[in-house]
């Protein structure tokens, strides 16, 4: 029986590998995403063992599919030596790596990452007639980061550009996107061990580090800039003080359209490591009174801003945003009401902050940013010829994570689609 089934995969995979391999390289190669399906025989006739092996199976052989598939893929990594390209809009995508619930369920590893922007969604799929076979869809984005890469990889390509934008007078945010538990807090807040959270390893404390040695250049130090952090969370269109207790804030927008959170609390920062203590009271304070560790704070999009002033005015303001998780799949039936408004509210913000940032990168005069609390307060960092921004799509590789994957993919890739691609010319 083993010899059978080993001929079986044989000849399998000579047939298929082929074929992809002449699909492949020329299909990655084109700027739109495409979908690639390959149809692989069933070895369903290969005579059943034990239970266990019985309920693994359709994993397996997706697995051994999927593996036979990136046998095939060249792969050229990102690394700390690569030259990071100035976008007006940068739109990424980071994997992590399975982990260790996902290994026990026996998920598989089904997203792809050879490397220069390029992902591959492995999607498994089955026939009417039980023929299994993946569909391979391949994601272009301006980087993408496998499950190897660290904080300081993403962080130098995405937010790290970002920070000369606000000391030469622009705006600048940069998103962390994705289904909850992709990483979205890992990238933004830090490595979390157990309970405490290592803050310095994420990007809002590297971005900090870096505002303080620009603020001691010589060309930046004649300009007076005074830096001052803020932290808050928007639940329900609700905005709530991370660095004051929670409090409650009213936004109001004056008549020249100005939105102003009523009483956020603006501190002061004379080092990186004043910025540290307040992600870690901030995160402490946004994830207190809660049940679980994820469940309320998947809810709300946590915004954290390192604001430059001079002479009082606000010079530049750098927004670093951890949304709230874009899950869709919820049951209609068995959620309560809280839950399903609450979902409604997540899906019109972040379908606000999609239609904001392509008409960022259209140049458009309408920025539809009355759409939702989330873009209405981040407004006045889409608007400005000196805005940029940078999204990262944070992605869970198993199988059981699939369909979120889609539609995480999906909405990045919407997100730069027609000009946003325009690159700065410096
Ligand atoms: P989210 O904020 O999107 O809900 P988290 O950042 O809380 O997700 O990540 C969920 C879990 O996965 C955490 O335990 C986190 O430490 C871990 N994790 C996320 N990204 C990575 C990564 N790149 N490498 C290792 N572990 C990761
Ligand atoms: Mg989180």
């Amino acid at each position: 029986n083993e010899a059978l089934k080993e001929n079986e995969a044989k000849s399998v995979s000579s047939v298929t590998s082929s074929r992809r391999r002449s699909v492949l390289p020329q299909d990655m190669s084109k700027p739109v995403n495409k979908r690639l399906s390959h149809a692989v025989k069933s070895l369903d006739m290969v005579p059943k063992k034990g239970k266990f092996e019985d309920t693994n199976r359709p994993n397996k052989q997706f697995y051994q599919m999927i593996e036979e598939f990136r046998e095939t893929l060249e792969v050229l990594p990102l690394s700390l030596s690569d030259l990071v390209e100035a976008h007006r809009i940068c739109v990424c995508v980071r994997k992590r790596p399975l982990n260790n619930k996902e290994v026990t369920k026996n998920d598989i590893d089904v997203v792809s990452i050879p490397g220069n922007g390029t992902l591959l969604l492995h999607e498994p799929k089955q026939k009417v007639d039980l023929t299994k076979y993946l569909d391979n869809q391949v994601f272009h984005f301006d980087y993408s980061f496998d499950e190897s890469s660290t904080n300081d990889l993403v962080y130098r390509f995405t937010a790290k550009p970002l920070v000369q934008t606000i000391f030469d007078g622009g705006m600048a945010t940069c998103f962390a996107y994705g289904q909850t538990g992709s990483g979205k807090t890992h990238t933004m807040g830090g490595d979390f061990s157990g309970k405490s959270q290592n803050s310095a390893n994420g990007i809002y404390a590297m971005a900090a580090q870096d505002v303080f040695s620009l603020l001691k250049q010589r060309r930046y130090s004649s300009l007076d800039l005074c830096p001052y952090v803020t932290f808050f969370e928007i639940y329900n269109s609700k905005v709530f003080d991370l660095l004051n207790k929670k409090a409650k804030l009213r936004v109001l927008e004056d008549e020249k359209q100005q939105v102003q959170v009523v009483g956020l609390q603006e501190m002061y920062i004379s080092c990186a490591e004043d910025v540290i203590k307040m992600i870690e009271m901030g995160s402490a304070c946004r994830t207190s009174g809660q049940t679980s560790a994820n469940a309320n704070s998947s809810r709300s999009h946590a915004v954290l801003q390192v604001i430059l002033r001079r002479r009082n005015q606000v010079h530049g303001k750098f927004s670093l945003v951890d949304l709230a998780g874009n899950e869709r799949g919820i049951d209609v039936r068995s959620s309560d009401r809280q839950t399903l408004v609450e979902t409604a509210e997540i899906n019109r913000s972040l379908l606000a902050l999609k239609e904001c940032i392509r008409s960022l990168g259209m140049d458009s005069h309408h920025i539809p940013f009355r759409m939702s609390k989330l873009t209405q307060v981040l407004r006045d960092s889409f608007i400005g010829e000196n805005s940029r921004t940078c999204m990262i799509a944070m992605v869970s590789p198993g199988m059981s994570s699939c369909d979120s994957t889609v539609n995480t993919l999906r909405y990045a890739d919407r997100v730069k689609e027609l000009n946003g691609t325009l690159k700065m010319n410096d």
